[in-house]
């Protein structure tokens, strides 16, 4: 009965302009900050990625590229190449964020111990990326390259987001307080399994990437977020999920105290967006949960990072 064809088209625009109102209204009441999400994830296609983004309630997406592959000793031969999960580089991150003005965003990135790699970051960089990342290798977090890639943070004025897995990427987190020190005018961005084990005090073995007991505050990253104001945390993946669900007392006070410093990821790879099978989404409603008010929720889902990436 309802159908386009018996309206007229003066009758279908206003309810097109209706419904598209009522989208923006939706979104400008709530819109959410996903500062971590890559192009063609474990295979992703495109589309399913923007649906997939959309289907979650995301107003504004950071896409991270890999970097360039290569079969040194930071990417394992070749095997951590892609992120280790068959993600794209700069340049399809870039033409997505140009294809979408508004709703993406563009990282910059490449393998650190490349002849060119400051060079290359450096080139997006100018292209307007708003982050250097995601920094998956395998060097010392105060390595010469690592170290080369503070310094262009600094020059450009960008945040740096590090993956920190134990013997696998970015080596010595309990040697990182030093660089935090060094870099004053970097922010730094936390994210992954070695990062979320140690918020826990009593994280000793670190061959233990998804610790799921209770959590006593104190750990290194607790007191990295509170000691230095350039340190920051990214919730996203597994690991930033299974931060809160392992201990939701703790993580009610966790949100509570760093409420300024943490920031939504999703970094799931999944084709729904909604419900079990995207972890993006329960980390969303798991936040919700837990945030002590609508205030830490606005923060952590979009205000820490609309003011970190400038959008
Ligand atoms: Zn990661
Ligand atoms: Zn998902």
């Amino acid at each position: 009965m309802c159908s386009a064809k018996n309206l007229s088209r003066r009758e279908f625009l206003a309810g097109t302009g209706a419904l598209l109102l009522g989208n923006a209204i939706g979104a400008a009441a709530e819109p959410i900050i996903d500062i971590h999400q890559h192009v063609h994830y474990a295979a992703r296609p495109d589309d399913v990625l923007v649906a997939h983004q959309r289907a979650m309630g995301i107003t504004h997406t950071i896409l991270l590229p890999a970097g360039t592959p290569a079969f040194g000793t930071s990417t394992h031969q070749g095997k951590t190449n892609g992120l280790q999960a068959q993600c794209a580089g700069n340049e399809a991150c870039y033409n997505i964020a140009k294809q979408y003005p508004g709703e993406f965003t563009f990282g910059s990135n490449e393998v650190p111990d490349l002849p060119d790699a400051v060079q290359e970051i450096e080139k997006y960089l100018k292209m307007g990326a708003r982050v250097i990342g995601e920094l998956k290798f395998g060097v010392d977090c105060d390595s010469k390259e690592m170290q080369q890639v503070y310094q262009l943070a600094e020059e450009h004025n960008v945040p740096v987001l590090m993956h920190w897995q134990f013997q696998m990427f970015n080596y010595n987190f309990e040697r990182f307080p030093k660089m935090l020190e060094k870099y004053p005018k970097v922010n730094f961005i936390g994210h992954a399994q070695t990062w979320w084990a140690n918020i826990d005090k009593n994280h000793s073995d670190q061959s233990i990437l998804y610790p799921k007991n209770k959590v006593m505050p104190g750990g290194l990253t607790d007191r990295l977020l509170s000691d230095y104001p350039n340190m920051f945390g990214d919730m996203s993946a597994g690991s930033g999920l299974l931060s809160m669900t392992r201990d939701e007392d703790h993580a009610r006070a966790f949100l509570a105290r760093h409420q300024d410093k943490l920031l939504y990821g999703s970094d799931c790879d999944d084709h729904i967006g909604s419900g079990e099978k995207c972890q993006g989404a329960q980390t969303i409603a798991e936040i919700r949960k837990l945030a002590g008010s609508k205030e830490i929720e606005r923060k952590i889902l979009y205000g820490n990072a609309k003011k970190l990436f400038k959008i």
